[in-house]
């Protein structure tokens, strides 16, 4: 054996060991009991001076997070340095790091060191989220965000594509999961073209939810009325209003704490816990604007959402809450380029008094300007609903002079200047970020983004490789352990079945995106969706049956 054989080898033993060690003394020291339920609050694109000008500006100057515990996140994707939503958030829902655009599966080719690769075969595979192998165990599930609700981050922890922006795809995915709880925006996606929504496939998932037992909810009063036991909540055709703009421009929208509040109380009443994942997705949207406002007022929701699971984990001793973002955005800084070294004119005025005077984003002076840029217009808008009285003509014509596809990006500096609010980029950026825990036993230190899944499984008591196994079968193998062969039937382009012909006759057919088994003309359901690996053409799927 040659040298370098003998050193992996010894290698190879050294981890064993290590692994041997590390189970053995876990059970030993008696590492955490599996606490019952676990929610997880995700607020979208949040770097640390979010954060702390959030809490300048709210009311007590502390925020919820202020009491838990704290660790530093690496964020980095397969091949970037700055990750996308939908790689970071695969990364915490299923312990891979992946390639950007993908949801809830493993990367193409990988090219930043340190990151394992993945052959040929695997690339693109399906792989389970912490919300699945919750599922698996027999909790109940939720999720909750103000975007639409098939957008990455949750689409990460419920559905399984190459491509975050095929909506359609995901939202069959999410409808064929079994949820008990969902509460967000996309309606759109539900709804087939011929009754005014998106979908080309001809499908009405609305109606496949009703026939599953589902009561959909539209408005803030239903949701806050129902007592059903699984609830979708369709509060926008597409993302829902941004929190300070909501009573101008949909009063009828519930707003992020209170669709938490509410999953938690529905999610609560099944006896065996639940995952529930709550994500504060518009944060991500007024960084990408630059707008401090925007920024300040969708965190400082999320954090009422947060102070909604704090209160009701503390006293228990059977629920983790982990809090943190998935990526900085913009590179805003709590002080700007026009305020170097004059640092006596940071006082608490100079930021805090302009964000506290504004009554709405600068995407909704957007909207109530319009299209209407005369000056007298654009300055009686600035002074209703931002206080400013100061608005200089050079700002007015920069307003009326804007080309782009959004106009708040106009905007939006006027108040950065006043609150001495930089920023760097209209991009993501590749910091490391905070997550906050309670209830959650955890070594203290830095970590991997997909350590996050890891940790909210172990808690749980499960292992995310075991629940793979079981949920995402290659086709190949399920045919052969049925004796038969595989085919796809594609009569529909739409909507393609596998079918497993078997060889003792008779076939089994599983239609694509959806936990169906159909055998001689018998349905019946699968804990989880087939699902199609685009780029090998794979079919995955679960022969285990909703219990
Ligand atoms: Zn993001």
């Amino acid at each position: 054996m040659a040298l370098k054989n003998l050193w992996r080898l010894s290698l190879f033993r050294g981890a064993l060991w290590i692994a041997v060690i590390w189970a053995v003394g876990g059970a030993v020291s008696g590492a955490q009991a599996a606490v019952r339920s676990v929610i997880v609050l995700v607020a979208d694109g949040v770097g640390v001076a979010h954060t702390t000008v959030a809490r300048w500006v709210s009311p007590s100057r502390s925020l919820p997070v202020d009491s838990m515990k704290v660790f530093l996140v690496r964020t980095y994707g397969a091949e970037s340095l700055v990750t996308d939503s939908a790689p970071a958030a695969t990364a915490f829902a299923t312990g891979h790091k992946t390639s950007d655009k993908f949801v809830g599966v493993l990367p193409g080719p990988v090219t930043l060191p340190g990151i394992p690769p993945v052959p040929p075969e695997r690339q693109q595979k399906p792989v389970a989220t912490v919300l699945e192998g919750a599922k698996f165990l027999g909790k109940a599930t939720g999720i909750v965000a103000t975007s639409n609700v098939q957008h990455a981050t949750p689409a990460a922890y419920s559905a399984h594509w190459p491509d975050r922006n095929q909506y359609n795809e995901i939202a069959e995915q999410q409808v064929y999961q079994d949820l008990d709880v969902v509460f967000g925006g996309g309606r759109k996606y539900l709804r087939p073209v011929s009754q005014g929504g998106a979908r080309t496939d001809g499908e009405d998932l609305i109606q496949v939810l009703k026939d599953r037992g589902y009561t959909i909810v539209e408005t803030r009063e239903e949701m806050l009325r129902t007592q059903a036991s699984k609830v979708w909540g369709l509060f926008a055709e597409d993302a829902m209003e941004r929190d300070l703009d909501r009573a101008v421009f949909a009063p009828w929208e519930p707003s992020l704490a209170e669709m938490t509040a509410k999953a938690i109380e529905v999610l609560s009443r099944h006896p065996n816990g639940f995952f529930l994942f709550v994500e504060g997705s518009q944060v991500d949207w007024a960084s990408h604007g630059n707008d401090p406002v925007g920024v300040v007022t969708e965190l400082l929701a999320f954090h009422n959402a947060v102070q909604m699971a704090l209160d009701y984990a503390r006293g228990r001793e059977d629920t983790a809450v982990l809090v943190f973002s998935d990526h900085g955005n913009g590179g805003m800084s709590l002080g700007n380029a026009m305020t170097d070294g004059t640092y006596s004119r940071m006082a608490y005025a100079s930021v805090v008094a302009p964000l506290k005077k504004a009554t709405l984003t600068a995407e909704g002076i957007a909207k109530q300007i319009g299209d209407n840029r005369t000056e007298s217009r654009i300055r009686e808008v600035l002074r209703r609903f931002w206080g400013l009285e100061d608005v200089t003509a050079e700002e007015v014509a920069r307003i009326q002079g804007y080309q782009g596809p959004h106009l708040s990006n106009a905007i939006a500096p006027i108040m950065s200047v006043r609150s001495n609010i930089g920023w760097t980029t209209h991009g993501h950026t590749g910091e490391d970020i905070i997550l906050y825990t309670y209830g959650l036993d955890m070594p203290m230190g830095t970590m991997e983004n997909t350590d996050i899944a890891h940790a909210c499984a172990r808690a749980m008591g499960f292992r995310l490789e075991d629940v793979d196994a079981k949920l995402f079968r290659p086709a190949q193998e399920v045919a052969a352990h049925l004796g038969g062969r595989i085919s796809i039937d594609k009569s529909d382009p739409e909507n393609p079945v596998l079918v497993i012909q078997k060889e003792a006759g008779g076939a089994v057919r599983f239609p694509f995106s959806k936990d169906l088994m159909i055998t001689d003309g018998k349905t019946s359901r699968l804990i989880g969706p087939t699902i199609y690996a685009p780029h090998t053409g794979t079919v995955y799927l679960t022969l285990e049956k909703e219990p």
